[in-house]
């Protein structure tokens, strides 16, 4: 696991989630006939986002990377003043998905104290992050049980769902 500088409650979560790994899965597809599943982790994600502040953590900034649409480039290129190409060129790459993500990890927008330095201009994939409180959950339960060994906050949530 590559997460660094995490405080030992985040660790604990990721590792937790991490030895969980195959439980998750299996209780987060089930999750799919939830009936007002989009409630159940609206619920979850604002009890948790309440405990739990990014800046002490940044992971998801420091482990992975967001899509950048077309419209994420052309508005954080403007931003830093160069070329589209350029901002390419620069730090992006293109996955497996053809989608365009981050040529390495931490992203070279984190700043040692978590603040992301392009903060107003980010992705919209950074802003909705860790997708907790979207529409349509049933979509996006095996992205959310990887997200349970990126994100200590969604591990908790998780572990809050097995609960109830
Ligand atoms: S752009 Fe900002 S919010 Fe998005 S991954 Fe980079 S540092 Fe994090
Ligand atoms: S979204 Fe999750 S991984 Fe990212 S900084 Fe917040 S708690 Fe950490």
């Amino acid at each position: 696991m590559n997460s660094t500088n995490l405080r030992s409650v985040d660790l604990e979560s990721l590792e937790l989630a991490t030895k969980n790994k195959l439980e998750n899965l299996k209780f987060l597809q089930k999750m799919k006939s939830t009936k007002q599943l989009d409630a159940v982790f609206q619920k979850a994600h604002d009890a948790e986002f309440k405990k739990t502040d990014c800046l002490n953590c940044g992971n998801c900034c420091k482990t992975t990377s967001p899509i950048f649409r077309d419209t994420d480039i052309k508005r954080i290129a403007k931003h830093l003043r160069v070329k589209e190409a350029a901002f390419i060129a620069q730090y992006l790459r293109i996955d497996e998905d053809r989608d365009y993500v981050l040529q390495s990890s931490p992203c070279a927008f984190l700043e040692s104290d978590n603040t992301c330095n392009i903060y107003e201009y980010r992705p919209l994939a950074c802003r909705e992050y860790p997708h907790t409180n979207r529409k349509n959950m049933y979509q996006i339960l095996e992205l959310t049980a990887t997200n349970t060994m990126i994100c200590p906050a969604v591990a908790r949530i998780v572990e809050q769902l097995k609960i109830k």
